[in-house]
């Protein structure tokens, strides 16, 4: 496999520490000098060596959160020329701002990930994302137009004519979701459609897989599967690249990692519009330092678990505050709940009171719709709506209302 960005990806760890300090030296000057929170909060602390970042102050996704929508950015709103919406802490909005070369770098950072999935000039790339997808897909659209591979940018939302364009264009890379990657292959088994008769030669998905999952997509998309990683509010494509011997190379030239109590740390070294300082990303991750066959010097981070209670369902983020929220602006305000969340769905188990007892049949149904619209309209996901007993979030009871099945 070849490598983008020889120079930044190779680089000796001795120069890789010089770059960073000396940008992290630039990065303290511009966050004095234009960011009024960063000012209070740094004051005069100098840095001296890279050891001394653990005297500066973390960033949080809930600093984020409260700074909504410019307080964080370092530059004039005239010279930020994109923005994205991000879910923070209990689905709460916040933003992230580029400039023009802010964008320029993020192109230059994922094309580090697309070559090293081995694509180049000669490829058709299919970029395909469900809603909330958009800055996946404008990040995967900068880089695939640098390396100059055909790109065929698409909506997930009806399979099957996704599957008809990958084999109708004769794509040779897919980029998406697990979730959409595990739905394409049912999709060719419920059809009879043989993989091998694709063009598909490699898989790029948006996030991590266990290894058994890895395995089942690339038998049943007959392709070579690689994984994303990344946080939305640092970059997502273009944090780190996971290289053909499955480890993930923070690209860290751009960025400075640290791990806080089993928690990923992660300083933005270069960016304009809104540089982080030590943001808390709310991942549990590992890191490794050493010498990969692949010939990167990155550091290699393990990616586990998030540290927020952050849920995923259909690939969307979700918090159970949202949900809360959601239930607020129907009948059922204030009721208990419990909830069951799936790749596919979440399912609201919804404790019954004496007020929604005495509810005809009738209404509840239209309650059920009602909490699956709202469910659909705010957040984007399916949800499934049960009526349970008081005192039993788990065990299903017939109940005035409960019709036999699911829609
Ligand atoms: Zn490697």
């Amino acid at each position: 496999m070849t490598i983008f960005d020889r120079r930044n990806e190779t680089m000796r760890p001795d120069l890789v520490e010089q770059v960073q300090l000396e940008r992290l030296q630039a990065l303290l000057a511009r966050l004095r000098r234009n960011v009024r929170r960063y000012a209070d909060i740094v004051g005069d602390t100098q840095i001296d060596s890279l050891s001394d970042v653990s005297r500066l102050p973390f960033t949080t996704p809930d600093d984020l959160v409260s700074a909504f929508p410019y307080g964080m950015f370092a530059l004039p709103l005239r010279e930020v020329i994109r923005l994205h919406s991000n879910v923070g802490p209990g689905g709460k909005q916040l933003v992230c701002g580029y400039t023009n070369n802010d964008l320029i770098q993020w192109g230059r950072l994922t094309a580090r990930q697309l070559v090293a999935a081995g694509v180049t000039s000669n490829d058709v790339l299919q970029i395909g994302f469900g809603d909330g997808f958009l800055a996946h897909s404008l990040g995967f659209m900068l880089g695939a137009e640098l390396i100059e591979a055909s790109v065929i940018p698409e909506d997930t939302s009806h399979i099957e004519y996704q599957l008809q364009v990958l084999g109708s264009y004769r794509t040779t890379v897919l980029i998406t979701t697990p979730t959409n990657a595990a739905e394409l292959v049912d999709l060719l088994h419920a059809t009879k459609t043989d993989a091998q008769s694709l063009h598909l030669r490699s898989v790029i998905l948006t996030r991590p897989v266990p290894a058994g999952l890895r395995e089942d997509l690339e038998t049943g998309l007959f392709a070579r599967v690689q994984c994303c990683f990344g946080i939305p509010e640092i970059t997502n494509p273009g944090f780190c690249v996971e290289c053909e011997h499955g480890r993930f190379h923070v690209n860290e030239d751009q960025f400075l990692v640290e791990i806080h109590e089993g928690e990923l740390v992660v300083t933005t070294l270069s960016r304009e519009a809104m540089p982080l300082l030590r943001y808390r990303t709310q991942v549990a991750c590992s890191l490794q330092r050493g010498k990969c066959s692949c010939g990167r010097t990155g550091a290699m981070v393990t990616p586990g678990d998030r540290l927020d209670g952050q849920l995923r369902v259909r690939e969307m983020p979700l918090y159970e505050g949202q949900v809360a929220d959601v239930l607020d602006k129907t009948e059922a305000a204030g009721q208990p709940f419990s909830l069951e969340i799936s790749d596919k769905e979440v399912a609201i188990s919804i404790e019954m009171s004496q007020r929604l007892f005495g509810d005809q049949m009738r209404l509840l149904a239209d309650l059920r719709e009602q909490i699956r619209s709202e469910f659909r309209t705010r957040l984007g996901i399916p949800a499934v709506v049960r009526y349970v007993a008081p005192m039993s979030s788990v065990e299903e009871r017939d109940l005035p209302g409960q019709p036999a099945s699911e829609g």
